[in-house]
Formats: C-alpha cells, sequence, structure tokens
C-alpha cells in the first residue's frame, strides 16, 4: 500500500470515528467549569489534567529602620529597590510585605517623619505593612499623615483607641490580594511591646495581647477564608529573640512568649515576624514557617508558596533569608534619587557637615559622651536650683553603633540617636537612685555623675531626695520610680547636643 492510500483510510476512519462520537457523545466528558477535582493532591485535575498549583513568592522586609542609604554595615535603598524589581519580573506572582518598624532611625526618614519610606514603598508596589512599635516614635499624627499617603494598609488587628474602644482609624485587621485564580489574606499584628515606647506617645491608644490577640486573629481567618482566601500570611512585629543559622524546628513553648502556636492549626499558613532584630527560619509543630529578616536593612525574608486552586493545598517550596550585602552595589537608582529630590528641603541638613572626628568612637564612647552632655545642659539650667547628682539614662545607639572617623554630618549623629527623646530634670528617691543608677550591674544606663554626684556615689541617704538628668523614655519609664520637675527645650535631642559639640570641635582629639 502506497502512502497516499494509507493515509485515505487512516483520514476515512476517523471521520468515521468523529461521525460516532458526535451521534453519542460520552457522559463522563472533561468539564471543570464548576472547578477542578484534585483527590490525590498531585497538582493536576483529576477529571481535566490542568495544572493546578499557583506560585506565588512573598518577600517581607522587617525593621528597615529608614535605612535608605548606604552605610558600612548595610546597603541602601538603591540596591533593595532594583532586587525587589528584579524579583518582580522574574517571577509570576510577587508580594512585598512588611512586618513594621520602616521609619523611624535615620536622617532622611525621621525628617519627613517617616513619610519617604512610605512613598519608596508606595513605588515598589508593597501590599501591606504591619505596625510596628517605632512607627509611634513621634506619636499618633505622623502615622496619620504617612497612612494618607500609603497607597497599601498599615494592619494591626490589635491597636485600639482607648476613648472610642474602637480599633484606631489608620490601622486595618487584614488586606486580601487577589490573584486572580487564588486570594492571598493578609493579618497584621503588634506584638506585645507596648513599653517600649515613650509612654507620652501612646497614651491614647492600647495594645490588645495574648488570648485577646489569639481570639481576633482566629475570627479575622475565619472571615478572610469564608470570603475565598485561599492562603494566609500574617505580619507579627514579634518574634524569637535568638536568631537561627539554619532552618529549625520550634515547640510551641519555644514560641509562646510572643507566638500562640493554635494558630498555625488552620488559622495563618505563614508567618512573618520583626522587632527583635534577628534571624532565623523556623517551622513550628503545625510545620508553619516563622521568618525572620535581622533588623536595619541586613535581609530579606523570601518564601515561595505553591498553592492548589482546586483543593485550597499549599506547600512551602523554598524558604530564604537573602542578605541584603549579597546585592550589586548600585551608585543610584531613580526611584531613590527622585525620592531625595522630593524631600530635599527636608533631608539636606543631614548632609551638613559638623565638624571633624580624629578617630572611630565606639557605641559606649558615644553614650558616655551623651551622658556627659546630658549633665552639663542639665547644670546649665538648672543647676543653681538643683544640686544634680547624675546626667544621663538609657541612651542606646543604632546600626551601625560607631562614629567613623573623619568629617561628621548630623546624618552621622542621627543614625546614632534617631529618637527624638527631651532631657528632663527629675527627683528621685536616694534608695531609688542606688538601685536603677548607682548600681554597676546596671551597665544598661549610660551616666555621668558630676563631682557632687561622685561624691554622693558611696553616701547616699536612702530616704533623701536627689535631682537627675535623663532622657524622656526613662524619664516616664515606671521601674525608674522618676518624678518630672521641668523639661529642657522641647526641640533640643540627644544628637542636637552632640552636634553642638562636634562644631565646638569635641571629636578633635
Ligand atoms: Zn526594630
Ligand atoms: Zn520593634
Amino acid at each position: 500500500m502506497n502512502l497516499l492510500k494509507k493515509i485515505s483510510i487512516l483520514l476515512a476512519v476517523c471521520l468515521l470515528l468523529t461521525g460516532c462520537a458526535a451521534a453519542n457523545p460520552a457522559p463522563t466528558a472533561p468539564s471543570c467549569a464548576d472547578g477542578h477535582i484534585d483527590a490525590g493532591d498531585d497538582g493536576f485535575c483529576d477529571r481535566c489534567s490542568q495544572f493546578l498549583l499557583v506560585v506565588v513568592d512573598f518577600y517581607t522586609l522587617n525593621d528597615i529602620h529608614g535605612k535608605l542609604a548606604d552605610a558600612d554595615t548595610h546597603p541602601g535603598l538603591d540596591e533593595l529597590s532594583t532586587y525587589l524589581e528584579n524579583a518582580r519580573k522574574a517571577e509570576e506572582h510577587t508580594i512585598f510585605l512588611s512586618t513594621g518598624d520602616m521609619w523611624q532611625g535615620s536622617s532622611e526618614s525621621n525628617l519627613t517623619e517617616g513619610l519617604i519610606m512610605t512613598d519608596w514603598m508606595n513605588e515598589m508596589g508593597f501590599a501591606a505593612m504591619a505596625m510596628g512599635n517605632h512607627e509611634y516614635d513621634w506619636g499618633e499624627s505622623p502615622i496619620e499623615e504617612n497612612d494618607k499617603s500609603a497607597q497599601f494598609p498599615f494592619l494591626a488587628i490589635n491597636i485600639y483607641d482607648r476613648k472610642t474602644d474602637q480599633q484606631v482609624s489608620y490601622c486595618e485587621s487584614s488586606t486580601v490580594v487577589d490573584l486572580g485564580a487564588i486570594q492571598i489574606g493578609i493579618i497584621g499584628a503588634i506584638g506585645d511591646c507596648y513599653s517600649s515606647i515613650a509612654a507620652d506617645k501612646v497614651e491614647d491608644v492600647y495594645f490588645k495581647t495574648g488570648t485577646e490577640l489569639t481570639k481576633l486573629v482566629k475570627a479575622e481567618s475565619d472571615k478572610l477564608r469564608a470570603g475565598g482566601a485561599d492562603f494566609i500570611v500574617y505580619l507579627l512585629h514579634d518574634g524569637l529573640g535568638s536568631s537561627k543559622s539554619s532552618t529549625t524546628s520550634v515547640s510551641d513553648k519555644q514560641l509562646a512568649s510572643y507566638y500562640d502556636t493554635s494558630l498555625s492549626g488552620g488559622y495563618v499558613d505563614l508567618v512573618f515576624e520583626g522587632h527583635t532584630h534577628q534571624k532565623y527560619i523556623l517551622t513550628d509543630s503545625y510545620g508553619v514557617y516563622h521568618l525572620q529578616g535581622g533588623g536595619d536593612n541586613e535581609g530579606i525574608s523570601r518564601v515561595e508558596v505553591a498553592i492548589n486552586i482546586a483543593n485550597g493545598s499549599s506547600k512551602v517550596q523554598s524558604a530564604e533569608l537573602v542578605p541584603t550585602k549579597s546585592y550589586t552595589r548600585e551608585e543610584d537608582h531613580p526611584i531613590v534619587e527622585q525620592l531625595l529630590d522630593k524631600y530635599a528641603d527636608q533631608v539636606s541638613i543631614g548632609n551638613e557637615v559638623l565638624g571633624n572626628n580624629a578617630y572611630n568612637r565606639n557605641g559606649r564612647y558615644m553614650q558616655q559622651t551623651v551622658a556627659n552632655l546630658y549633665y552639663e545642659a542639665g547644670m546649665a539650667i538648672w543647676g543653681d536650683r538643683y544640686d544634680i547628682a547624675l546626667g544621663g539614662g538609657f541612651i542606646s545607639v543604632r546600626d551601625p553603633g560607631y562614629l567613623a572617623a573623619g568629617e561628621v554630618t548630623y546624618k552621622m549623629l542621627y543614625s546614632l540617636f534617631p529618637f527624638d527623646n527631651q532631657l528632663v530634670l527629675c527627683s528621685i528617691k536616694g534608695r531609688d537612685l542606688q538601685s536603677r543608677f548607682f548600681e554597676t550591674s546596671n551597665d544598661r544606663y549610660f551616666i555621668s555623675y558630676g563631682t557632687y554626684g561622685a561624691e554622693l556615689r558611696n553616701n547616699i541617704d536612702p530616704d533623701g531626695t536627689y535631682y537627675v538628668v535623663v532622657d524622656s523614655y526613662s524619664s516616664i519609664y515606671g521601674p525608674n520610680k522618676l518624678t518630672e520637675i521641668d523639661r529642657y527645650d522641647a526641640d533640643i535631642f540627644a544628637r542636637d547636643l552632640l552636634a553642638q559639640y562636634a562644631r565646638d570641635g569635641g571629636f578633635e582629639q
């Protein structure tokens, strides 16, 4: 039989068969208009064989603390912008998230009260941000301003207004990212970190924590699932107190100080954490992943999840902490340059050269210097009325935790002392002065005694009253047992005293 004949016969058979099929349609023909079925969970529809997995890549930042500019210890937002843009191009579904503490910690961000960071997140297309404690460092009105310009929601299911007993207006409980075939629900919460915020900045709000928070998150999850959410991400501004070098399984007990593992029993599918500035990838007793990528722009938590559109099952395909140190160094990035131009009037003061620093000064040195300056400033204004015993308080330094040799700019002092804590004159009972400030074991306090304080040190009358100058965070902090008497110039903070010190040549030797 020649080839032509063979083809003709085949064609005839085909016509015969199709004709037959049209006359008697198969009763079980593939039809998945009402949804696919994947009983074996192999990622393919049992009826039509369609591939059912949607792959989503989450990139979550935590505790960036306004680190817009490059520093010795971390790259700036130039590199981060490029990295995120490349991720967006390379993958089909990318979701950018943050677990909070985005604003406080650099001159660029502080001088714009976070607006430059919020704008950057808009430009990059962030889907949501959980509130961190440091978002409260300037009180509530800058949060409201940031909320007006943010094109993404601030999430905190548990921040309540004391007067109305309602959730604060600038936060949502959750948001949904609609990817077409699937929906991702995102719930956000602030951790139990109320006391780490200067009390006068949060007097109108309170945080629901512990079992109250668990209840809120479970109810929100039920609501999101009922609305069609296939996968639920929990953004929590709290975390484990230590880093882990490799993926670690943790017990419910290990998480108990900040996370109720019962949430992983069907309510949340993935947890991104923050606040403790640690690096880890954990899996809890339900196999739910928890990630945190360090702090001060050290890294991004990246998780790739495959979600089955037929049965809603999900699987973490990969989880990693991408260190920002590994990014390629960029000169400029148009988005960052554009933002620096937009806010040039506010941020230019950061570049002012104040003086020269003869050698690298470590964090301890800087804190001690601030303590001395607190004491001197207090003596200058109140010294003739009060025998001031001490200046200083809990003055922590940030990253990078030292003042580099060379030109000193306002920007450098801003990253070391970003807090708008005022200088406060307080009174204190002798026994409390002894236990809270003079105990040598308590090195969280950097103190300057002056001559009078040094004389007193070993000779304190426990019932006597003494006068100290501390920052407003320490003065309000209950356990310090301080009574406020007066405040120094409202707009003078630690970095301003240091700026004057630098101008006066204080760092030249
Ligand atoms: Zn932080
Ligand atoms: Zn925090």
